[in-house]
């Protein structure tokens, strides 16, 4: 049975609630960040939590925790749980508000470790199909809890087989999926949107490896030019790197995952192992 932190107690997960009065509740006032384990332990705990900071500020929701506080509750709370590889939910509510509407200064921290969803070794192998859905997050950079958007952006991109949802602007920009950030194999070169997106932390290793690589721009990406690109893929917490090789009804490359998506995906997952090295 999972173990949680609710505002200051760790409590089974069945046990694990918050108030009504909660802005979380009541107005979808809050933000998140979700991390994973890798042989047990947190990757980039230091990064996510400052996203979280970020974020918190962004929806001007102020933290009475320091980064160093909230990166001990994390870690204390996946401690107490016994996953071989867990995803740990770090969530920030707008607190209780008499007025149903105005942060009062006290919002709750929450923390839920839960089980790493396992995802099919044929999505990496073979690659997977994206659809592209009309929609534009108000606060991209920030990861607010406000998920309307994607969960039905989702639910359209797995009634057709498909395993993401790709935002696209209403000027006709590609900018991201739901949970992960896009990038696009063109004449060679590595291109992966710069605005009207999340900043993504595997978005931010794939930079650094792909750098030295091939040549990268970060620049807007018509939908256009992305259905012609030799190679898509994705990347996020959960997915790591996942290679696209359809768009909609358009099958990208030749339809398999490309060798610039394998070099990245290798050196990505050596990267990964190498992190383990680095105590966070
Ligand atoms: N964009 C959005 C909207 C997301 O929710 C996520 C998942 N956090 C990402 C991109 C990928 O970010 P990361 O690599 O930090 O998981």
């Amino acid at each position: 049975m999972a173990v949680f932190y609710v505002d200051g107690e760790f409590l089974p997960a069945e046990k694990a609630v918050i108030p009504v009065d909660d802005l979380a509740v009541l107005r979808g006032i809050g933000v998140f960040d979700l991390l994973r384990t890798y042989s047990g332990r947190p990757m980039f705990l230091k990064e996510h939590v400052q996203r979280l900071i970020d974020s918190a500020r962004q929806i001007d929701l102020d933290l009475p925790w320091s980064h160093a506080h909230i990166c001990r509750t994390a870690l204390e709370t996946l401690s107490r749980n016994n996953f071989d590889e867990a995803n740990i939910r770090i969530i920030v509510t707008g607190g209780s508000s008499p007025d149903f509407m105005t942060p009062q200064g006290n919002p709750r921290l929450l923390v839920l470790v839960t089980p790493l969803p396992k995802l099919p070794a044929e999505w990496y192998d073979k690659g997977v199909k994206v659809v592209t859905v009309r929609a534009e997050r108000r606060m991209p950079g920030a990861k607010s809890l406000d998920y309307l958007a994607a969960a039905m952006a989702l639910r359209q991109s797995k009634a057709q087989g498909a395993v993401e949802a790709v935002y696209v602007d209403r000027h006709d920009h590609a900018l991201e999926g739901t949970t992960s950030n896009l990038f696009a194999v063109i004449d060679n070169r590595l291109i992966t949107p710069g605005r009207g997106i999340l900043s993504g932390i595997t978005r931010q290793v794939v930079l650094d490896i792909a750098g030295g690589l091939m040549p990268i721009e970060i620049r807007d990406l018509p939908l256009t030019e992305l259905r012609t690109a030799q190679e898509v893929f994705i990347t996020g917490t959960n997915k790591g790197l996942m290679p696209v090789v359809q768009m909609d009804d358009t099958p990208i490359g030749d339809g398999r995952p490309g060798r610039f998506t394998l070099r990245i995906m290798e050196a990505l997952q050596a990267r990964f192992t190498r992190s383990l090295t680095l105590s966070d």
